[in-house]
């Protein structure tokens, strides 16, 4: 058994502040001092750095992704009607497209993570989304060009309902400054646009879970059946598309091969 040694001659030390920090009862302290354990671990040190270079790369990616949207709205507004109708395309992440915040409500978050029984789940705002929410009078304004900007960012104050927005045009690709629109008609109108869109994740999960037992149960209704449980049944979505390569497919769309020389 290890003995428990106190040695009082030095100031209790000082527990590092984390958010994940739960503290430690007096028990656990000498319980962990006597087997030298440390509180934060060098593992766990490792991994926060670890996961701390791999926010920034994500950052930086985002920031590329963001621009590569915003340089091809006019192509992107041109497909319109094609992307919604696509669900790989009108599935595609967009989460950074739009920004906004306020006081006292601080920043809106388009992308949300889930711990689901271990399992992280995100729900990001979809392009489908950003599209039909530019629909609206309030996410829209007229340019001096004679084209439509559209909002990207905004803040205010839900008390005062004041605001100021950004929007972008895809025709001249200049940004103009929105004033004064409701701060509410803005934030709470994402808001609920993304409570949407966790309710068509989880009940997509639901669905095809209940499909996958259907299948199982036709299975072992044949007879015999010996095989894995619902679980092999269920699948996600089978089709998968990054902006980039939407992008891509859009522009191949809009060459016109009979007017390219060596195509005649
Ligand atoms: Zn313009």
């Amino acid at each position: 058994m290890a003995t428990i040694f106190i040695d009082d001659s030095k100031p209790f030390p000082i527990i590092p502040e984390q958010p994940d920090n739960r503290h430690e009862s007096a028990l656990e302290f000498f319980k962990r001092q006597a087997t030298g354990l440390k509180l934060i671990s060098d593992e766990m040190e490792q991994e926060s750095k670890e996961q701390e270079e791999l926010r920034k790369l994500q950052e930086k990616s985002l920031e590329r992704k963001k621009k590569l949207l915003f340089d091809n709205l006019d192509l992107i507004m041109r497909h319109r009607d094609e992307i919604l109708a696509t669900p790989r395309y009108a599935n595609i992440d967009a989460h950074y497209a739009i920004k906004g915040g306020g006081l006292y409500v601080g920043p809106l978050s388009t992308s949300r993570a889930f711990n689901i029984a271990g399992s992280i789940v995100r729900v990001n705002l979809r392009l489908a989304t950003l599209l039909r929410i530019w629909d609206t009078d309030q996410f829209r304004v007229g340019c001096k060009c004679g084209g439509t900007a559209l909002i990207r960012s905004f803040t205010g104050s839900p008390l005062s309902g004041s605001s100021r927005a950004t929007a972008y045009c895809p025709e001249c690709k200049q940004e103009a400054h929105v004033a004064n629109r409701s701060f509410g008609g803005y934030f709470w109108y994402l808001q609920t646009k993304l409570n949407e869109e966790t309710e068509k994740v989880a009940k997509a999960i639901i669905t095809k879970w209940t499909l996958a037992e259907t299948e199982y149960e036709k299975k072992v209704e044949k007879g015999n059946y010996k095989g894995p449980r619902p679980g092999a049944e269920f699948h996600g979505d089978s089709e998968y598309c990054n902006l980039e390569t939407m992008i891509n497919n859009l522009k191949m769309k809009e060459i016109d091969f009979s007017t390219t020389p060596q195509y005649k």
